[in-house]
């Protein structure tokens, strides 16, 4: 039996999250997607070269994927097999692993502040539970669409920080407030990510500090989003928010190995909470956002795999630290290579030296959209429309150098055949 939309109404109190009806509705990737498909229906012929979706395309490390068998093999033996693991917060062995990882840049991150996760976009989106709705959020725009859904989910309100061609794509903070209703407001929650999907542009560590120093002022929290920490060659680009003074009392970085160390499909990455994060609740009680984030997760998340953190832990040892660099320069030649392109047509972007990210001024004065079709229509390459970022996104185009050498090469020739 079909029950109509309106008697269904009439019978259900059933009420939804009405705040998802707000989200974009065709997702930036599906639109992508239904484009290329009807492209390649007709023209069978045509080879694409794929430069949009941020995946990988190198396999996992040898020491990764032996790691991972060997921890299989542990779970097949009764003396060695292992269930729940009892905080969910991740195995010692792994938060160590991490905590050296940061030493060995110079940052000072205990074991005990980090927690294991299956990716910083669960994170990205969960973090936000231990925070009120009425907090405004600020985000810079462009950004990665997850910042801005998983706040629209709970009806926050959210103001925008440009990040344009004048500042380089790296928005500063603005100290006169952002406009919200007609009123001057200070945000309380600040998303910042360097290196920047999808701009490729970095925070220098004098540019974090001013963004530190105003999140003290505003008693904001910065929610520190350094998924590419690994692609930043610059000594004087920070890694880690946690190598500038103060940062442990103002923000929570997040951070994955699905760039670092090819595990997309994977899932792995880790949450600093430092135990100096401290706030008042509304009765005047000190709280630690740690223990707060603690038993959100303690209630919700019950741990990575015991095989995929031991494959990480491998990724932090000498040797898979060396393996997992093969990758990384091989996707550094690629940013290289569409960097000289880019440079030698004159083409403005940002990106590429401390990013796997290419961020481009659409040539021909087009809209992101339009270079899309341009591009998948005359040379069969396909790129991400800034547009799908955010507002100052609308004449810009994303290229990422995870793909192949040889495409890449074979699509940098392509492009330069559109001047
Ligand atoms: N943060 C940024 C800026 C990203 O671009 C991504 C993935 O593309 C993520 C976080 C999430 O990565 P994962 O969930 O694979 O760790």
């Amino acid at each position: 039996m079909f029950l109509t939309a309106k008697f269904y109404y009439e019978v259900s109190a059933l009420k939804i999250n009405e705040n998802y009806l707000k989200l974009e509705k065709n997702y930036l990737f599906i639109r992508i997607a239904q484009k290329v498909k009807a492209f390649q229906t007709t023209h069978p012929e045509k080879k694409i070269i794929r430069m949009g979706i941020g995946d990988v395309t190198q396999p996992l490390a040898p020491i990764v994927v032996d790691a991972m068998k060997k921890a299989a093999d542990e779970l097949a033996v009764k003396e060695t097999f292992r269930g729940y693991e009892d905080s969910g917060a991740g195995y010692d062995f792994l938060r160590q692993a991490v905590s050296e990882y940061y030493k060995s840049f110079g940052a000072d991150v205990p074991a005990s502040d980090i927690r294991i996760n299956d990716g910083a976009k669960s994170d990205c989106g969960n973090l936000v539970d231990i925070f009120d709705d009425s907090n405004i959020i600020l985000i810079t725009d462009p950004a990665y669409p997850v910042y801005v859904d998983s706040n629209l989910m709970n009806g926050r309100q959210i103001v925008y920080a440009d990040s344009n061609e004048e500042n380089g794509f790296a928005a500063m903070p603005d100290p006169d407030g952002y406009d919200l209703n007609g009123k001057k407001i200070f945000p309380d929650i600040i998303y910042l990510c360097s290196p920047n999907n999808p701009t490729g542009a970095v925070y220098t560590k004098e540019q974090l500090a001013i963004w530190i120093a105003y999140a003290k002022q505003h008693h904001a929290i910065i929610l520190y989003d350094a998924a590419y920490e690994a692609f930043i060659r610059d000594e004087n680009i920070p890694r880690s928010i946690y190598l500038l003074d103060g940062a442990k009392e103002t923000a929570i970085e997040l951070c994955s190995l699905s760039k670092t160390a090819g595990f997309t499909g994977v899932r792995c990455g880790y949450t600093v909470v430092p135990a100096e994060l401290k706030t008042i609740a509304s009765d005047g009680t000190e709280v630690s956002l740690a223990q707060l984030w603690n038993r959100r997760e303690g209630s919700k998340f019950n741990g990575v795999s015991y095989p995929v953190q031991r494959a990480a832990e491998a990724v932090f040892t000498p040797e898979g630290q060396k393996q997992v660099r093969k990758s990384i320069l091989y996707y550094q030649e690629n940013a290289r290579v569409i960097a000289e392109t880019l440079t030698e047509l004159h083409v403005p972007f940002t990106g590429g030296i401390n990013s796997p990210y290419i961020w481009f001024k659409c040539p021909f004065e087009m809209d992101s959209w339009t270079f899309f079709d341009k591009m998948l229509n005359e040379i069969a390459v396909v790129g991400t429309p800034g547009a799908g970022f955010g507002k100052n996104g609308v004449n810009w185009f994303r290229l990422t150098a995870f793909g192949d050498q040889e495409e890449t090469r074979e699509a940098m020739h392509r492009f330069r055949s559109l001047f």
